[in-house]
């Protein structure tokens, strides 16, 4: 065995902070074996796989081709597999993202082993993972091993794990032997939003609920998001209602978030939307019912009408 493969996503030849923490944990896991391996498949992506080697990747991995520059579930699977066929790795680590949601248990049914996605927690004897989940919709959660068969398929729940600059210089190699059958071909990626910060992605979040109203209000939410350098999510009653795109909502059936801060604004604590960012590291709560279920979870909770408490906290962030 040699240590952890992880699987690194590019979007239009830019690597996600996602699997950059995905690769400094799994150097953090030095107990399966030491060895860390970034595998990147894209197109014209040799100059970023070299910056890899300095969040803990030893090796890098590159599948430079043409066909690979955006998202393909059949060609990015063969660029994994046959990175494990090299590496044989005890683990491998994708980050949870829509991407490694799709190709994670894609590349462990190819590989006839267990995947545990979701992870928020790992501890390691040897090689063998232990891996932590929430499960029902956060309110429990579950350990769980893939039963030893390696590579065990671990997917890490987004900024939850840290990204950590350690300085190193990971050794770049072409992935060579690639036989890529692409039949389903992704032709174009349209981003909703005209370039707005994905709350997948964001360090800090300010979500509207049903209190604000109206879409119009919105406005407000996201004059707290930028003067924080935020993104601006939304509970599923916002986004019924028709005041923003699904993809700003957070919760079961909106993305999962883990951001330093969440700010939530009118919104209850539907056990629904908790499962979408109860993981949060600060929790803010804005909400004029002293008795709102988001205070159980919320660090800090501010009970008052959000229309009088946001305006303030925008001009002070400014000021500041
Ligand atoms: C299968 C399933 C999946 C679901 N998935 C999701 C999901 O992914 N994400 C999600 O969010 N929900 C989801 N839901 C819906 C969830 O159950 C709740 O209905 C929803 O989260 C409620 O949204 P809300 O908190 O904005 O609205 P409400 O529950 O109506 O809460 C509005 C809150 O705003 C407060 N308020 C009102 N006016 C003001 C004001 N002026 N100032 C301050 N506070 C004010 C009120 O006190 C209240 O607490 C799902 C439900 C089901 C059944």
């Amino acid at each position: 065995m040699a240590g952890i493969l992880v699987f690194v996503e590019q979007r239009e030849g830019e690597i996600r902070k996602v699997s950059l923490q995905a690769i400094s944990q799994a150097k953090r896991e030095g107990g399966a074996g030491g060895q860390v391996t970034a595998v990147l498949p894209g197109s014209g992506i040799a100059g970023a796989a070299a910056g890899l080697g300095a969040w803990g990747a030893d090796k890098v991995f590159v599948a430079d081709d043409a066909n690979l520059g955006l998202y393909s579930a059949e060609g990015y699977a063969e660029v994994v597999a046959k990175a494990v066929e090299q590496v044989q790795p005890s683990a491998i680590f994708f980050a949870g993202t829509a991407m490694g949601r799709d190709l994670a248990p894609r590349l462990a049914a190819r590989l006839g082993v267990g995947a545990i996605p979701d992870v928020v927690a790992l501890t390691v004897d040897g090689e063998a993972f232990s891996a932590t989940r929430p499960v029902y919709s956060g309110k429990a959660v579950a350990t769980a091993t893939t039963g030893g068969k390696a590579p065990q398929v671990i997917s890490l729940r987004p900024n939850v794990f840290a990204a950590e600059e350690l300085g190193g210089a990971g050794e770049v190699v072409a992935l060579d032997g690639l036989s890529l059958s692409i039949r389903a071909v992704v032709k174009e990626l349209l981003a909703a939003g005209g370039g707005e910060l994905d709350v997948a992605e964001a360090d800090i979040i300010v979500s509207g609920g049903r209190g604000i109203k109206g879409p119009e209000n919105f406005a407000l939410i996201k004059s707290l998001a930028d003067a924080l350098g935020g993104a601006v999510g939304a509970s599923r009653a916002a986004v019924d209602a028709g005041w923003i795109s699904h993809s700003h909502q957070v919760g079961q059936t909106g993305k999962v978030v883990s951001p330093s801060l969440y700010i939530a604004a009118g919104i209850s604590g539907a056990i629904q939307h908790l499962a979408g960012m109860s993981s949060s590291k600060i929790i803010v709560a804005i909400n004029k019912d002293p008795d709102a279920p988001i205070f159980k979870i919320a660090d800090y909770g501010v009970v008052g009408d959000l229309f009088d408490v946001i305006p303030p906290m925008v001009e002070a962030i400014k000021a500041l």
